[in-house]
């Protein structure tokens, strides 16, 4: 479990020394990336046994006056969206200024965990200082020398506890695997206790050809035109997450404008599964595969789709520019036809016509991917699977090879996220495919579970 900390404070309090120290080498590892923006910058991090991402927002030397300019606050607040912990930094020597407040006032409001820490303490004429950083009303400030290393023991011991809760809350959210621990089944089957909530918001990740609108969808979410849009390549980022409070839900969004590239050097999905752009698919859990209605469904969304799907990811399908369609009904019927035919594997998936320049269809797209969530996360009580599939094997008896029977004796569900369930039967190696999707379209539907991958799986007894 890993983590990412933004360093932020007013130009000039050290903020890139510090980067530096808790990236040393290892910005190399990320440097040959096209970068966030030219003001941010991202690196693998190491402080004690800590590994975790740093972001620094020092591209901003040149705003050095007192003024906080717009872009400034922009930055930060960008900054802050995008870290689970925020490290605040003031300057010992100089003491608090008014811009310092401010950046208090933006984090107290906006940010999940804040660290604060007064830098150049080296020395005792940074005493002074160091005190005054009690004003800001963050919690005690710790001494640090970026310069020269001190006081990180100290950061490490702040980021520590906060670093360890994080996991603990990713280890609850491990799928069960083991069969047998199904047994206490409370018969919930909502999927409730995975609402998102801000230290744990809702992971969606923005796919699709160039050109699609992502960028532009991304905006529009955020509300501000916080990304570079447009024609212009080479200005937008490489896979990199945002978050933000969509309609009161929490989300963490990720936009892979950098797919596009490998995509189109590397032709083989093997190849393209290791790149960097995918890490947005393998960090969602809900993947919004992004099309452009006039060119709907080529090829490179038909392998991010059914990448998506491999990785068992919850899909969402949106068509974008919809509002400059004509007939938009005789639009929808040709795009459902070519969904069915095309993406089988994603069949019952949401598919929602949107227009990232309007707005229009946006809130529709907000409740397909929370349904989406919802249905990806849910649990059927083992009780009511059996019941179920007693039906299901009396319309439809299974296929009989050679002579023998395959029996069906019992089924529970395995996992959630996606949901996964297993069969105990009688030859499951004799188990033709067809039969297995008769029982996977089936849940799907007497569950009501669109929008996710369903896994089956045929276990013998031994
Ligand atoms: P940024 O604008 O916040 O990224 O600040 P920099 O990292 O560029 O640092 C601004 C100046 O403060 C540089 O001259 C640094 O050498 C200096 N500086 C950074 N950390 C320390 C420190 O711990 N002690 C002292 N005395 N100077 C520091
Ligand atoms: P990206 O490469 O997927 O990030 O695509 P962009 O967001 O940069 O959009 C590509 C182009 O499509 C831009 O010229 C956008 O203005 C345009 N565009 C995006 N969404 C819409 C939409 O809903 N309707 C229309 N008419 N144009 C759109």
């Amino acid at each position: 479990m890993s983590f990412t900390l933004a360093i932020v404070g007013r130009p000039n309090v050290g903020k890139s020394t510090l980067f530096n120290r808790l990236v040393g080498k290892r910005l190399a590892l990320v440097d040959d990336q096209p970068g966030v923006t030219r003001d941010l910058r991202e690196g693998a991090a190491r402080l004690g046994d800590l590994r975790f991402t740093v972001i620094d927002t020092a591209g901003l030397e040149d705003a050095n006056d007192d003024s906080l300019p717009g872009r400034m606050r922009r930055l930060t607040e960008r900054a802050v969206d995008m870290a689970d912990i925020c490290l605040f930094l003031v300057d010992a020597r100089t003491g608090i200024t008014p811009t310092d407040r401010v950046f208090a006032e933006i984090l107290r409001k906006r940010a999940a965990h804040v660290i604060l820490a007064a830098n150049k303490a080296e020395g005792a004429a940074a005493d002074a200082g160091v005190l005054e950083a009690w004003e800001l009303g963050l919690d005690e400030p710790i001494r640090l020398s970026a310069e020269h290393g001190e006081g990180l023991n100290e950061l490490y011991a702040q980021l520590m506890p906060i670093a360890d809760e994080m996991a603990k809350r990713a280890a609850q959210d491990a799928p069960v695997t083991d069969v047998m621990l199904d047994e206490d089944d409370t018969g919930e089957t909502d999927g409730a206790g995975h609402a998102p909530t801000p230290e744990r918001p809702l992971q969606v990740a923005v796919v699709g050809r160039p050109n699609a609108g992502k960028s532009t969808l991304i905006n529009r979410i955020l509300g501000e035109d916080r990304l570079l849009t447009g024609p212009e390549a080479g200005i937008t980022r490489d896979a990199i997450s945002l978050r933000v409070n969509w309609d009161g839900i929490p989300m963490r969004i990720f936009d892979t404008a950098g797919m596009r590239k490998k995509a189109r050097v590397q032709e083989k999905l093997e190849k393209l599964s290791v790149s960097d752009g995918l890490r947005a698919v393998k960090f969602a859990e809900v993947v919004v595969v992004l099309l452009d209605a006039a060119i709907p469904f080529e090829q490179q969304d038909l392998r991010i789709a059914d990448l998506a799907e491999r990785e068992g990811r919850a899909v969402v399908v949106a068509v974008n520019k919809w509002d400059i369609e004509d007939d938009k009904q005789q639009k929808l019927r040709d795009l459902k036809e070519a969904f069915n035919r095309l993406l089988p594997q994603l069949r019952g998936a949401p598919l929602i016509t949107v227009s990232a320049k309007t707005g229009r269809g946006l809130d529709r797209l907000h409740a397909a991917i929370l349904r989406a969530h919802e249905v990806w996360n849910r649990r059927v009580p083992t009780a009511a699977l059996n019941r179920w599939l007693t039906g299901m094997l009396e319309q439809h008896p299974p296929p009989a090879p050679q002579g023998k029977r395959i029996k069906l004796r019992y089924m529970t569900q395995a996992k959630t996220r996606p949901p996964g369930f297993v069969v105990m039967c009688s030859h499951p190696d004799k188990m033709p495919a067809s039969y297995s999707r008769y029982l996977v379209n089936g849940l799907r539907e007497d569950f009501d579970m669109p929008g996710t991958p369903i896994r089956l799986h045929m276990r013998g007894q031994g």
